[in-house]
Order: C-alpha cells, then sequence, then structure tokens
C-alpha cells in the first residue's frame, strides 16, 4: 500500500536553475569563520590561539560535553583572531575563529588514521573516526551524527532511513549528489547499517528527480538498500512525513524516530561519513545550491566551511540589485540574512536570493481553515498563531507548539497573508528561554 503523509502543499519547484548543472568546488577562500557552535549541543573548547599556524582539517575545536563536536580548520592559514559574530541559526552572537589562508596554492591535509577497510573496523572504531571528523547532520540540524548513531540500548532501531527526497524549492545539492556520488552514498549507508546492526536500509526520493531514482536502481543493484520513489509534495523530506510514508509509522508526539525504531539521515551525511570512515577526511566543505531569481549565474557548489556568504554569491555572478531577499536555505524554510559576511556553516544546503514579489497586506484571518488542512502535523496554525501573538505561551505549547516543523505550509496557502512562522518560531524561542531556563 502507497503511504501519503496527511496535508502538504505544492509550491513551485524552481529547480530548473540548478538541477542539470554539475557540483564545482569553488576556490578556496582567503579567510574563513568557522563556529565553535553548530547546533542545539555544547559549543567545542578552542584548542588553538591567535597566531597558531593549522593545517586543512587540523583539529581547532574539541567536543565539550556529549552532545558536542569536533571543528578543524578549513584552510591551510593562520589563526588570526577568534571573535564573535552573529550565529543565524542560534540568533545570536557566538564565537567564530578567523582562519587566514598562508599563500595561493597550500592546501595541505591532516587526515584522521584509517586503515578505510570498514568491514574490518568495529562499530566503536567506526563510530570513533565519524565523531573524530566532526561529522554533524547535513540536512540542516547540524546533529552530532554519532550521537544518532547510538541509540540506547532500550530503543530497538530495525530501519535506518536515507533521506533524498529534497523537497525544498530551488535546491538541488542532493539530486547532484545522488547523480555524481552514488557510489560514495551507498558505502557511507552500509557502515550506517554496519554501525547500527540494522538489516534494513531504505532511499526515500522523490518522483521529480527520476534520473537520480534510475542512477541509483543500478549503483544500488545486489545491495540491502530498498529505494523507494516517493510522490512529489512538501514537506516529504520531513523526519516525521517521511518516516511516516516509507513505514507507516508515526512519530509520537515530542517522540523521536528511534521511538518508533528508524534513524534517518540525509543523502550528504552519508557522504561525509564514507569521507570520515574510508577516507580520514574531517568534515570542512559542503555542497550547497546557489540560487534564486536574483543569482545572477546558480550553481551547484563545493564549499569550505566559514566561507563568508558573499564570496560564494560574488563566485555565481554576484545577485541583482533589485534582490530583496537573501535566504540561507530555500525559500521555505531558509533563514533571511541581511549580513552577507556571515560564513557558510555544516548545515547550510543553499544560499536563495529572490527578487520582489507581490506579497500583499496582511489582513484578519477569515477562518477558512486552509492552513488547518495543509498542515503535515495535524495542527491548528490560526490558533498557534492567535496563542503566540497573544504571548499564551503555554496555551500554545498545549496546542502542539513545540509540534511545528516550522515547514511555512500554513503561511504559504493562507489567503490573509497571515505569517504563522514567525510567530511560532519567536513563541518557541520565548517559551524555551522562559520557561526551561
Ligand atoms: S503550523 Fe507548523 S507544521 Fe503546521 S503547517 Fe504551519 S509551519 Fe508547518
Ligand atoms: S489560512 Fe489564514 S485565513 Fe484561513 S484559517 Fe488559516 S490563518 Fe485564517
Amino acid at each position: 500500500m502507497k503511504m501519503a503523509f496527511r496535508g502538504g502543499i505544492h509550491p513551485p519547484q524552481l529547480k530548473e536553475f540548478t538541477k542539470d548543472k554539475p557540483i564545482e568546488t569553488m576556490p578556496l577562500p582567503n579567510k574563513v569563520f568557522v563556529f565553535l557552535a553548530n547546533h542545539a549541543g555544547n559549543p567545542s573548547k578552542l584548542i588553538v590561539s591567535p597566531g597558531d599556524e593549522v593545517k586543512t582539517g587540523q583539529i581547532i575545536g574539541v567536543p565539550d560535553g556529549y552532545i558536542s563536536s569536533y571543528v578543524h580548520s578549513p584552510l591551510t592559514g593562520r589563526v588570526v583572531e577568534v571573535k564573535k559574530i552573529f550565529h543565524p541559526v542560534l540568533g545570536r552572537p557566538m564565537d567564530a575563529v578567523v582562519i587566514e589562508r598562508i599563500s595561493e596554492d597550500q592546501d595541505q591535509w591532516m587526515r584522521l588514521d584509517t586503515s578505510g577497510d570498514f568491514e574490518r573496523m568495529t562499530r566503536e572504531e567506526i563510530l570513533d573516526l565519524v565523531r573524530r571528523a566532526g561529522v554533524v547532520g547535513l540536512g540542516g540540524a547540524m546533529f552530532p551524527t554519532h550521537v544518532k548513531l547510538s541509540p540506547p540500548p532500550e530503543k530497538k532501531v530495525d530501519t535506518l532511513i536515507i533521506n533524498g527526497a529534497e523537497c525544498e524549492s530551488v535546491l538541488t545539492i542532493d539530486h547532484r549528489l545522488m547523480l555524481e556520488r552514488a557510489e560514495e552514498i551507498l558505502l557511507g549507508i552500509l557502515i550506517m547499517m554496519k554501525v547500527l546492526k540494522v538489516e534494513k536500509a531504505m532511499l526515500g526520493i522523490e518522483d521529480n528527480k527520476r534520473d537520480a531514482y534510475e542512477h541509483l536502481k543500478r549503483v544500488f543493484k545486489g545491495y540491502p538498500v530498498e529505494l523507494k520513489l516517493l510522490k512529489t509534495k512538501y514537506p516529504q523530506g520531513a523526519e516525521k512525513q517521511l518516516i511516516y510514508t516509507l513505514t507507516g509509522r508515526r512519530v509520537p508526539r515530542g517522540g523521536l524516530p528511534m521511538d518508533v525504531g528508524v534513524i534517518v539521515q540525509n543523502v550528504g551525511t552519508c557522504v561525509a561519513v564514507k569521507e570520515a570512515v574510508i577516507d580520514g577526511k574531517p568534515l570542512v566543505e559542503r555542497g550547497l545550491t546557489v540560487s534564486g531569481d536574483g543569482v545572477r549565474e546558480p550553481k551547484n557548489l563545493m564549499v569550505r566551511i566559514g566561507t563568508p556568504v558573499s564570496e560564494v554569491l560574488e563566485y555565481c555572478g554576484g545577485i541583482d540589485e533589485k534582490t530583496e531577499k537573501v535566504l540561507l536555505g530555500g525559500p521555505m524554510t531558509g533563514i533571511s540574512i541581511t549580513d552577507l559576511s556571515i560564513p557558510i556553516l555544516k548545515g547550510t544546503s543553499g544560499i536563495t536570493a529572490l527578487l520582489p514579489r507581490e506579497t500583499g497586506v496582511q489582513k484578519p484571518c477569515i477562518r477558512c481553515s486552509r492552513c488547518v488542512i495543509a498542515c503535515p502535523m495535524n495542527l491548528q496554525p490560526y490558533l498557534l498563531y492567535l496563542l503566540a501573538t497573544k504571548r499564551r505561551y503555554d496555551d500554545a505549547v498545549n496546542e502542539g507548539l513545540m509540534d511545528c516543523i516550522e515547514c511555512g505550509s500554513c503561511s504559504y496557502v493562507c489567503p490573509s497573508k497571515i505569517e504563522h512562522v514567525r510567530h511560532i518560531k519567536l513563541a518557541k524561542n520565548v517559551y524555551r528561554a522562559t520557561r526551561r531556563g
């Protein structure tokens, strides 16, 4: 039986700008700005000082606690300073290490010591390589991968799901990875299956990427990885929706995929795991899409972490002077930025520049219930919006505020142009900060 998640929308794909463009490697930047914090866990502890010379892949930050990760230098150069800059995901200034390239042609790597033969490695040896390579979820969440691959013994995980849906408009980097690096994705999957001791893996891919589906079918032949073609519908790639579509299992409210025996990883993370375990390569670069109608030469790129957004845009011919909005990520879930000196993070899957659109003026809610029908989490977005704007945060939480996956489907369909997500995000942040300390 073909399962489909409830709700969802069909926004314009806008993938034609880059879907046929192979991934290019961007020239090395002269300076990078590397955050010691990636995610909700603890920032790493700095182990270098201004003036120190570092190689590409050299550790500059070590984990501080269990949910924390190693940070490596993306360049061969010199540490110039450590300064606070605005972290676009955490929403506040955080410590970033500024590293300057020493010379034009130098890129000397410091790799991890590995035999490369994962079949002979123990589970612990593999996890240690993933941890020391600083691998985090590249789908955007940036959660340390070695932690995600170590569920507690009481959680019986039997299925590894690989997210190849890439349902967000504009972005095509995962599509290109599946076309260009399918063998590495397969190796990453086999490594993670070994760590999780699971017999079954599935890769879900939307039916707007038929070429990648056919290619993966050939590469995966004879391996225990099931390929599943999914209907193109947003947000098909959201974890809970993907799990339901592929397995029929529902992650409980406030629960995690492992509560229903599943671990989800993104295709980019599969490549990063393969590189860590087989090549001993720390995570210092990532693939991303630079696109949208405001970008002069849209591209798929491999970029060093810490490169300023402005340099990446410049490499893509710059942006149209009429550009109204630049987002880290795609148009539905991307974070709007005004300061283009912000650096690329491990979780940056794209940069989208958009020209002005007819947006219209916000009007009062007319109780049409379109937002309720579109919500894939079965919430009542109009009510969450109302409670959030009235600062009734406890009531909003009782109505499922923390279950909102911030997909933006409600705002997309709303005839009154209500910006539910902006207010929901704000309410969540206030609730976390005030109620949980
Ligand atoms: S309330 Fe949250 S989960 Fe539901 S449609 Fe809006 S943004 Fe998506
Ligand atoms: S879609 Fe907009 S107008 Fe309709 S019920 Fe939801 S918030 Fe109100």
